[in-house]
């Protein structure tokens, strides 16, 4: 029997497996897919294994040498495994071709990674026609089934991703019409703006969707732009980033969600309202890079390891608030005194100001920050004087 299964396949799975499996403990990863990797499997391009292997990789060759390292170390990954619900104490409900069964073990790592907004979730209009895609979605199709979903798509968004899918486009001889932006900046750092100009293909800021046209497939879309509505013609939209947690399974069972990053609750050791259950990687918080969810997957094995053998400090601590609109989420949301380690910080729209971790009354900790919405902000974690609630305040 396990003494940790692992839900998810990908850079926070497999490092957590491999670094567990190095110290002797017994692990089984599952993943639903026919293959085990996770997103980077389908991404054809690189950079990915900077942090982990010291080169840029391409990302079916970083998901190989994941899997063959986790393997090596002695892991067992078995995929083609949907895990369906978790109850308490670690016992969770999985299907697969050998049809339904009950696991248990003494500890399951969720690493279930995130998604990208649907386009439901982003109320554009119109018929539901072929041809609209996430960018996860055009990779599986273009790298794992060798086909070209659409020639002339309209990619909306611009987050890192974004420019991810330019070049699977590239790669695939798919001519995008252009790429849209709702808000005045790109979401990416700079210079991802050079990639659509290189590529020739025209970049709109201040540009949303409005509708999508078309009957059996996309014929056009209507836009809002700043001199008023416009429309292009296409033949397949590309939605991208908008990114969220992949936690269905944690919404349905008895284990807490933080509303504000859409992940589990978790402590500094990644571990949920329900000790026998820790998290990993992307379902934490939405996208990071790949080598940010694989150290993760690293720190919370270590952490598991210590839990197995009774040495982490028992569950609890003070829970954080957040008391500023221009917060979206912060990760972990339970700091515990004994704890070292980085809280982690997005923002909802651009600013700057001094943000302060309070409690009762008290300032643990301040800083000023001067950041745009969707970028990585971290601070050292704070040594809470209690278990009182610690607010965090921005003032602009
Ligand atoms: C289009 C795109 C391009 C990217 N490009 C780069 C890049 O160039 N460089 C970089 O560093 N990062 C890149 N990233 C980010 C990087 O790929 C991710 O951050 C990383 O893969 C996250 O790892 P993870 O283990 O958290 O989740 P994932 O890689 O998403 O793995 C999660 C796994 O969980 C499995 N799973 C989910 N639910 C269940 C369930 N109920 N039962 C069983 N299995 C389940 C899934 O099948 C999946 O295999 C890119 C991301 C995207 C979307």
């Amino acid at each position: 029997m396990a003494e940790v299964i692992i839900i998810g396949a990908g850079p926070a799975g497999l490092s957590a497996a491999t670094r567990l499996a190095r110290e002797g403990v017994k692990v089984l990863v599952l993943d639903r897919e026919a293959e085990p990797g996770g997103i980077p499997r389908h991404c054809a391009h690189s950079p990915y294994g900077f942090r982990e292997f010291h080169r840029p990789m391409r990302g079916p060759a970083y998901a190989r040498r994941l899997v063959a390292g986790a393997q090596a170390a002695g892991a067992e990954i078995r995929p083609r495994t949907s895990v369906t619900a978790l109850h308490p104490g670690g016992r969770i409900e999985v299907t697969s071709p050998d049809g339904p069964a009950t696991l248990t073990a003494p500890i399951v790592l969720l690493a279930t990674g995130c998604r990208e907004t649907s386009r439901a979730a982003r109320l554009i209009g119109g018929e539901k026609q072929a041809g609209v895609l996430n960018t996860g979605a055009l990779q599986g199709i273009v790298h794992l089934n060798h086909q070209r979903p659409f020639q002339r798509p309209v990619i909306l968004g611009t987050e890192l991703v974004a420019f991810s899918a330019l070049l699977t486009c590239r790669e695939a001889g798919i001519s995008p019409v252009a790429m849209l932006e709702p808000g005045p900046r790109i979401t990416a750092r700079a210079p991802a703006d050079w990639l659509p100009w290189a590529l020739g293909v025209p970049l709109r800021l201040n540009t949303r969707i409005t509708q999508i046209l078309g009957r059996s497939r996309v014929e056009r879309v209507l836009i809002q732009t700043p001199d008023g509505p416009d429309e292009i013609a296409c033949d397949g939209v590309i939605l991208t980033g908008g990114f969220r947690p992949d936690a269905p399974l944690i919404r349905a069972s008895h284990l807490e969600l933080d509303p504000a990053s859409g992940g589990p609750v978790v402590d500094p050791w990644g571990r949920l309202t329900d000790p026998a259950y820790f998290a990993a990687g992307n379902l934490l918080r939405g996208v990071e890079t790949a080598g940010w969810c694989w150290a993760e997957g690293q720190r919370v094995a270590g952490a598991i390891h210590a839990a197995l053998k009774g040495q982490l400090p028992p569950p609890g601590g003070a829970r954080l608030r957040i008391a500023s609109d221009a917060v979206k989420l912060a990760v972990p949301q339970v700091i515990a005194p004994e704890a070292s380690g980085r809280l982690q910080l997005r923002l909802t729209r651009p600013a700057k100001g001094r943000l302060r971790l309070i409690q009762d009354g008290v300032t643990l900790a301040e800083t000023r920050i001067d950041s745009l919405p969707e970028r990585r902000i971290t601070l050292p974690l704070p040594t809470p004087k209690g278990s009182g609630d610690i607010t965090l305040t921005l003032a602009e």
